[in-house]
């Protein structure tokens, strides 16, 4: 992994400006990763007309990926429409799976694509996917009320 993104990486892990209480939200989830324990609580805040993500955050804990893939996933999405949101979403998961190559498909996961080399581990892409698959899970749920 390229020391840029390793720096990323362990600064959002260990000092993220997102994991904390939201006082206002529209939807809450828990996402939780039994192979490692990872446990994370997504907090959403949407537009009135639910197409814009205006504030999201998380609390929790687990290793330093999970926590920081969330991080950085909240970064990526605050102020984007629900509609980028779940192309981004499909994107990221398709880089983690290796799906999706194109360097231009991936340049709108902006500094999310730190998380490519992850696909190449294991043990870690089921860290690195917690926060994007709790999220889409949330914005589906969204769409069906
Ligand atoms: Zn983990």
């Amino acid at each position: 992994m390229e020391d840029i993104y390793n720096d990323l990486i362990m600064e959002h892990s260990m000092n993220s400006p997102y994991k904390k209480e939201l006082e206002k939200y529209t939807m809450c989830e828990v996402g939780h990763n039994p192979n490692c324990g990872d446990e994370i609580e997504l907090k959403i805040k949407l537009s009135e007309d639910k197409s814009v993500i205006e504030d999201m955050a998380f609390t929790g804990h687990g290793c330093a990926i999970s926590q920081a893939s969330t991080s950085i996933m909240i970064e990526t999405l605050i102020g984007k429409t629900v509609e980028e949101a779940k192309e981004i979403i499909s994107t990221y998961i398709g880089m983690i799976k290796r799906e999706i190559t194109s360097e231009e498909e991936l340049k709108k996961l902006e500094e999310a694509i730190a998380f490519k080399d992850i696909s190449h581990m294991p043990a870690r892409v089921k860290c690195a996917l917690l926060a994007w698959h709790t999220l889409e899970e949330m914005l589906n749920n969204n769409d069906s009320e």
